[in-house]
């Protein structure tokens, strides 16, 4: 005996539970516990779908139910499609698992358009991303919604010199949606031993300029912002307002206290490195999770006591390794994996080839992240004798 697809469909939607669109925003927008689930492919995922719904094709439904959606067999779980045939079909085979609370939306996901509620777009990667970032999908501490996270993220990077460059490659490559480069300077032949983001016809160009060209070829599918101005307090928090996560590559000390403050005052994290002859390190400064840099160096020294503000020199490999350091703890933060160097410092010595850590502590005295701060304003500190531009200090 045979029957027909409409035959099976009417007999499988007299077995099945269905709910409309009208009951499902009824209840969510109640607050209802429910586990909205599309069991659509993806190319139909792309024009939309329902804030919240885990997004398994039909293909996949019952092999995945349990790890994305829930185990529990009692709990309240809608199904939807395109137009409520398949997702009628995946609830009697969700029932056969044993779930007892299993619903089907009738109209599926046209239904729920056409009734103009709401619903959200770009929950998927593109076939182009899928392909570009395949390694780092395959991946299950980052997957198709770490990628998503990456695609999200907004870095700031202070500086596009010797720590600039390497870091923002990589977070250019990573997928690191939006990323700003401040730097005031041009770029100069001394630079090309280390800054690996320009070449030689870049030389006498902005390095933000050359930098975004660089970084846009590598990957057409982020933005990148330029700022091609120093730093101060009057910028500073109109540059920093288009970011989430601000990466240190300069060594100045107005710029480092001006970035400290304007980040704890704004609780953004700050993703700090310096390098100096053949030794760099690497923090992370988070407020409320760890000191700041004012913990550890509460006020500038007095511009008599800079050792030497003559450029030093800097082994060319020196600030990849740094930078990297950085860029590693950046698409942490995004992605909210691993463990991030919060109160903690990484030394780094090329020559012995030797890494040290030491711990960081928050200090209640600090002057800006301490219980009673006494920095509440930005300062521009001077620039004490000649004293390399934002990029050059950090080499
Ligand atoms: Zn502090």
């Amino acid at each position: 005996m045979s029957v027909t697809s409409s035959q099976l469909l009417s007999k499988v939607k007299q077995d099945i539970a269905e709910v409309t669109a009208e009951q499902v925003q009824k209840q969510l927008g109640a607050g209802a516990e429910i586990h909205l689930v599309d069991v659509r492919e993806r190319d139909e995922v792309m024009d939309g779908y329902i804030s919240g719904a885990a997004l398994i094709p039909r293909g996949f439904l019952e092999l995945n139910i349990e790890e994305d959606v829930t185990m529990d067999r009692s709990a309240e779980i809608v199904l939807y499609c395109a137009g409520g045939n398949r997702s009628a079909l995946a609830a009697r085979d969700l029932a056969f698992m044993g779930y007892e609370n299993v619903k089907s939306m009738i109209g599926g996901f046209k239904g729920w358009k056409d009734a103009g509620y709401q619903f959200e777009q770009g929950g998927l990667l593109s076939e182009d991303d899928m392909q570009r970032y395949a390694r780092h999908i395959i991946l299950p501490e980052v997957g198709e919604g770490g990628q998503q996270k990456l695609l999200k993220g907004r870095v700031l990077l202070v500086g596009a010199g010797g720590l600039g460059c390497p870091t923002a490659l990589y977070l250019a490559a990573a997928g690191v949606g939006q990323i700003g480069l401040v730097d005031a300077d041009v770029v100069d032949k001394s630079n090309l031993q280390r800054q690996v983001l320009f070449g030689e016809s870049d030389v006498g160009r902005p390095k933000v300029e050359a930098a975004r060209d660089r970084l846009l070829d590598l990957n057409p599918g982020i933005d990148v912002r330029t700022h091609y101005e120093l730093l101060t307090s009057h910028n500073i928090y109109d540059v920093m307002a288009e970011y989430d996560i601000i990466v240190n590559g300069c060594d100045n000390f107005p710029t480092r206290y001006l970035v400290n403050d304007a980040a704890v005052l704004t609780g953004k994290p700050v993703v700090d490195g310096s390098i100096f002859r053949f030794e760099g390190q690497a923090t992370v400064y988070v407020p409320g999770e760890g000191p700041c840099y004012r913990c550890l160096y509460p006020e500038p020294p007095p511009p008599g006591e800079v050792p030497s503000c003559a450029e030093g020199g800097v082994l060319g490999v020196l600030p990849g390794t740094v930078g990297l350091m950085q860029a590693t703890e950046v698409v942490k933060l995004i992605l909210g994996e691993g463990k991030p160097l919060i109160g903690r410092v990484l030394l780094y010595d090329a020559m012995d080839m030797k890494f040290r850590e030491l711990k960081l502590r928050r200090d209640s005295e600090c002057p800006v992240c301490g219980d009673n701060p006494t920095v509440t304003e930005l300062i521009d500190y001077q620039q004490f004798c000649g004293l390399p531009s934002q990029s050059e200090a950090a080499g």
